[in-house]
């Protein structure tokens, strides 16, 4: 499909939010059990005041509707269970997901087990989306962006990761779960989390550039 590049900022694989879906193999917990997704295109608006959430926008392949950033949130409790990707309610299609790398060699594997009920689980997926959709809510809440947020949100992901790729994936590799590798886990995947945090802090907060004439109406 061909977007408005003037206006929107382009966000495919290439982009770092999306790449570092694709390359983290502990999102594997985060796609396959949760559900929780990330689409393959998004369109970052350029200009405008307002905070990232409210420029980004998830465009739907079939029909075209651009879709607010904040329909798949949790605050409106739709930012899990989105295992076949996001649902479009405009043409009840499917915007198909950036499948994690570390899933989609899962998902492959798994295929014979899963590849028979394929066409079941996805039809009783599709007939809960249309209720999960009524009630959406696309404002922020005013004080999302505090440090305590970002802090907690860092932290919460920084144990995350530590805990998956130091404890639960050795277990599954079967390799030892050593008194070192935990050490050397803790700080590091802290900082990585606090970094993240950061970051996705200000990504959120960043505003897109003022266009003077178009500021002017605005005013
Ligand atoms: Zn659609």
């Amino acid at each position: 499909m061909n977007y408005d590049k003037k206006k929107y900022k382009i966000w495919d694989w290439k982009s770092p939010v999306i790449l570092h879906w694709i390359i983290n193999p502990g999102l594997v917990i985060n796609e396959l059990i949760l559900g929780q997704t990330i689409p393959k295109v998004m369109l970052i608006e350029r200009e405008g005041s307002k905070p990232f959430y409210q420029r980004s926008f998830v465009p739907c392949p079939h029909c075209g509707t651009l879709h607010s950033g904040l329909k798949w949130s949790s605050q409106n409790k739709t930012a899990f269970k989105n295992w076949f990707g996001y649902y479009c309610e405009n043409c009840k299609g499917i915007i198909p997901p950036q499948r994690n790398l570390t899933s989609l060699i899962i998902i492959i594997l798994t295929f014979p087990i899963w590849g028979w009920f394929r066409k079941s689980i996805r039809q009783s997926w599709l007939d809960k989306q249309p209720a999960r959709y009524m009630n959406l809510n696309l404002e922020i809440p005013e004080k999302k962006n505090t440090t305590k947020n970002w802090l907690k949100s860092g932290l919460f992901f920084g144990i995350f990761m530590y805990v998956t790729m130091t404890i639960i994936f050795p277990l599954i590799e079967q390799k030892e779960v050593t008194q070192k590798s935990l050490l050397i886990g803790l700080p590091l995947w802290l900082i990585c989390g606090l970094g993240w945090g950061y970051t996705m802090k200000v990504w959120m907060n960043k505003k897109g550039k003022i266009n003077k004439a178009s500021n002017k109406v605005l005013q």
